[in-house]
């Protein structure tokens, strides 16, 4: 068992619970109203590859983030309630009309700040592989990029070993199992358990909890220019529910430009209807 003091953060997000949720088929945008909230499923499962690693090693400390409107609170004391020991809301009007990568950028200069603040270090940034609303997939990889950090997604299992950590990802057809240094971002993907059921003492003590908030004006060097509208070039053309096809195509090459090529010429015959793929 390692004694080694781990200090890992896990992105949150308060999504409308897509199993009672409709597209409005004239706006194209999910009807929210009356949708009740939940934490993120896949979020449920990167908290719980963090409080399984505080089984192990219990001098792992459990941080959670959101950012979110005030009521997105609720989710955090959930997580508290689960296996987190502090947890931190990102919150500001100025924060509106972000797009994904603002978003990221936002939770990486939160998170930067949270590690000045506290005189900590964190080993590890964890998210859900995708937000179940939006399902694209695209904050957990884009903060890797923000923060310069290694990344591995669609994780299932991790464990500390040697001061890096093991993780085996869920892959088209198999499972691997691969190391990767710290600080790194995992995202994680539903494993073949449910993550623990929070007990009564947690769930008294989570409603009690401190959450701290955090606005525009407790993070230093905030390039304006990258969040809220400004900072969102994003254009939703289309907003629809996915369907859920087998077709699947793996573009398999070493060189991350050919690969990056080939997405794009996947993707953009998609767009123009002239692919089998969806
Ligand atoms: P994914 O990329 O699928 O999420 C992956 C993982 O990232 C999650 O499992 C979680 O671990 C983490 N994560 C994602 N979002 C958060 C979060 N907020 N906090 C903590 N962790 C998170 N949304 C608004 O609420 N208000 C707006 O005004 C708004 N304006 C938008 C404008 C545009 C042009 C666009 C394109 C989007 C806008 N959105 C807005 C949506 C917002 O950008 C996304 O909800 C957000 O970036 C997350 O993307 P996603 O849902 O695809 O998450």
């Amino acid at each position: 068992e390692s004694d080694r003091n781990m200090n890992i953060i896990v992105c949150v997000k308060q999504v409308p619970d897509t199993e009672r949720i409709e597209i409005d088929s004239v706006t194209n945008t999910l009807k929210r109203e009356g949708v009740p909230s939940i934490l993120n499923p896949y979020d449920g499962y990167a908290l719980e590859a963090a409080a399984k690693m505080k089984d192990e090693n219990p001098s792992t400390n459990i941080y959670v983030i959101s950012m979110g409107p005030p009521q997105a609170e609720a989710v955090l004391r959930e997580c508290l309630a689960m296996a987190a020991d502090k947890a931190y809301l990102v919150t500001d009007k100025l924060f509106s009309g972000s797009d994904t990568y603002a978003t990221s950028y936002i939770l990486s200069k939160a998170i930067k700040q949270i590690e000045l603040d506290e005189g900590i270090v964190f080993d590890a940034v964890f998210c859900g592989k995708q937000a179940i609303d939006g399902e694209t997939a695209q904050v957990g990889p884009e903060l890797a990029e923000q923060m310069n950090y290694p990344q591995i997604t669609s994780c299932l299992e991790v464990v500390e070993k040697n001061d890096e950590l093991q993780v085996i990802q869920e892959q088209l057809d198999c499972r691997k199992r691969m190391g990767i240094s710290l600080p790194c971002v995992l995202t994680f993907t539903k494993p073949s358990k449910d993550p623990r059921f929070p007990t009564f003492k947690r769930k008294l003590e989570a409603r009690k909890a401190n959450v701290r908030h955090i606005s525009i004006s407790d993070i230093e060097d905030m390039n304006m220019q990258k969040i809220g509208v400004k900072g969102s070039p994003t254009r939703v053309r289309r907003c629809y529910a996915i369907s859920k096809s087998k077709k699947t195509q793996l573009v398999e090459c070493s060189d991350l430009d050919e690969i990056v090529d080939r997405i794009y010429s996947i993707i953009e015959l998609a767009s123009k209807g002239e692919s089998n793929y969806d």
